[in-house]
């Protein structure tokens, strides 16, 4: 983007101004649609998040003997969703308004990869492993459980699978696909954490590590997979079936929704907020939401003041063509899991007429945030996953939040609001020691 661009970007938008000077700020979509009209106006639709449900109920006998952990849920991959009253409390005290209830969405303890990365990865790894069982005349039966043995592993030792990450989709990926029985090779971006490798390496995966920031690993490992006529690349950046594997979470969050007592409608809406990265995850569970509660789901993202990529894609309408480097910032930020300087443009065009807004905060309060509900609720979650707590800290104490309740007619004390944790449970404790000693200032 040239200066003067950015110039006249700005001076048509105080928060692109605030955004670029890497001040927090509060976004609000100007382009959202009723839910109805816009889900209708694109080129995924409800039964492609019903076929991913589908697959992954036909996979679930075969994860239960694979990955014992996830017996107990059949074979499904699900995480609980806790209300968090002392956590509530805590931010009130500090000065939140926060009138409704609070929830904590768990993907921080999703099985196998500990993150919200276990929903989109995973499920890709699976739906190309199924293509390809077919393609060879595995599954006639629909005994998925055959994938276990000794024929089909030989297929898949034969094939590679390669994916670009900060850290936690290479781990979703690498050991999912490890399981199976595939090569693998991860890309990982200067971002990410040491104990991450180490822990694929130890899956037999092969890491390949890069100085440069994250959209690098993804060209290179594009590039070397698409050389390799034997190897399936998984593309964070623009993969339909990522997003389709995240969408699924949100006709099951109906159901642990009433069993909390909690039956959204338009007067008594959701407001959820989800930590973003290249916007793959969020967008995801965003697009099931909306199918899942219509109107009555309001999706935020929320992301690092030095990464802002998805505010600085939407709210200038340009998408992948926008980085946040265009806008001066660095594109550095101790969350790991969202340090993603450009967009994803398909997730970018997806969110248009669907989200509700984006919030930004810095670095310091994801440790806070970290504590606090350590503190409160004695739970942990990474950094990143900490991103989700700017929303209900301060939404409805903003001009922002005031606006948008009166606009859409909505009180305060009738909002439900979902913090989505989306990673934690694999952080070595050492390292969470680390950041429970971590003061940025
Ligand atoms: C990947 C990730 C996200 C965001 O997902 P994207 O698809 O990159 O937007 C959020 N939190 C954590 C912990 C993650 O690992």
């Amino acid at each position: 983007m040239d200066a003067q661009s950015k110039q006249t970007l700005l001076r048509g938008s105080s928060v692109l101004q605030k955004m670029a000077e890497g001040e927090p700020a509060i976004w609000i979509n100007p382009k959202l649609r009723p839910a109805e009209e816009a889900l209708s106006s694109l080129p995924l639709t409800k039964a492609d998040i019903d076929d991913a449900e589908q697959r992954l109920r036909r996979f679930a006998p075969y994860l239960k003997k694979r990955f014992p952990e996830t017996a107990e849920r059949g074979g499904l991959i699900e995480s609980p969703l806790r209300e968090i009253p002392a956590m509530r409390a805590a931010l009130a005290g500090r000065g939140a308004e926060l009138p409704g209830r609070l929830f904590l969405k768990q993907d921080s303890h999703l099985a196998i990869a500990g993150s919200v990365k276990a929903r989109g990865g995973i499920y890709e790894v699976l739906h190309h492993t199924e293509q390809l069982a077919l393609a060879n005349g595995m599954l006639q039966d629909g005994d998925y459980t055959a994938l276990l043995g000794e024929d089909a592993r030989a297929l898949f030792r034969r094939h590679t699978i390669q994916v670009g990450s900060t850290g936690n989709l290479g781990l979703s990926i690498g050991i999912m696909s490890a399981a199976i029985g595939y090569r693998v090779i991860v890309h990982m971006s200067a971002d990410a954490r040491q104990w991450k490798k180490d822990l694929l390496r130890k899956w037999g995966v092969q890491v390949v590590e890069y100085a440069a920031e994250y959209s690098e690993a993804v060209t290179k490992g594009r590039e070397a997979s698409d050389a390799d006529p034997m190897s399936y690349f998984v593309d964070d950046e623009n993969s339909k079936t990522l997003f389709l594997g995240y969408a699924v979470a949100a006709e099951r969050l109906k159901k642990q929704l009433a069993e909390q007592g909690v039956v959204p409608d338009a007067a008594h809406p959701l407001a959820v907020w989800l930590p973003c990265g290249v916007g793959g995850a969020p967008g995801g569970i965003a697009f099931g939401l909306k199918h899942a509660f219509g109107d009555a789901a309001h999706c935020f993202f929320a992301e690092p003041t030095q990464a802002p990529c998805m505010l600085a894609g939407m709210a200038t309408g340009l998408h992948n063509d926008v980085c946040v480097q265009d806008f001066g910032l660095t594109g550095k930020t101790h969350a790991d899991g969202l340090a993603v300087q450009r967009p994803s443009g398909f997730v970018g065009g997806m969110m248009e007429p669907l989200l509700s807004g984006d919030i930004t905060l810095r670095d310091a309060d994801l440790y806070d945030y970290m504590r606090l509900l350590r503190n409160t609720e004695n739970i942990f979650i990474e950094p990143s996953a900490c991103a989700a707590f700017a929303g209900p800290d301060r939404f409805l104490a903003a001009q922002e939040g005031r606006d948008y309740l009166s606009v859409h007619g909505l009180k305060a004390e009738n909002l439900t609001q979902i913090a989505w944790a989306t990673g934690g449970a694999l952080v070595p404790e050492e390292i969470r020691q680390e950041y429970e000693h971590t003061y940025l200032r």
